[in-house]
């Protein structure tokens, strides 16, 4: 399992970058990170409904928080910040 080196909130491109060990390189959009909430609440509102989350476009990552080895918690502009998005999660992600 490769292993984030850094994570760099971008606001110019409203991206999350992410630089891998092993010379990967990811953008992930803000909306498509928010979209791919994998707390409880979203978890439950997906299932429930069938159907993805519909976050605002203009919402804002504010803060990233390592959560130990495994993955980073997510603080977003509309309030939500229950987000963990494991390393494995990311790297497969889009
Ligand atoms: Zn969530």
């Amino acid at each position: 399992m490769p292993h984030p080196l850094h994570l760099t909130n971008q606001t110019g491109s409203a991206a999350l970058h992410i630089e891998w060990d092993d010379d990967r390189h990811q953008v992930l959009s803000y909306f498509a990170l928010r979209q791919a909430c994998r707390c409880a609440d979203c978890k439950a509102y997906t299932q429930r409904t069938g159907q993805a989350l519909e976050p605002d476009p203009g919402v804002r990552l504010e803060t990233l928080a390592p959560v130990g080895q495994y993955g980073v918690q997510l603080i977003f502009s509309d309030g939500h910040e229950r987000g963990i998005y494991p390393w494995q999660f990311l790297r497969e992600f889009g």
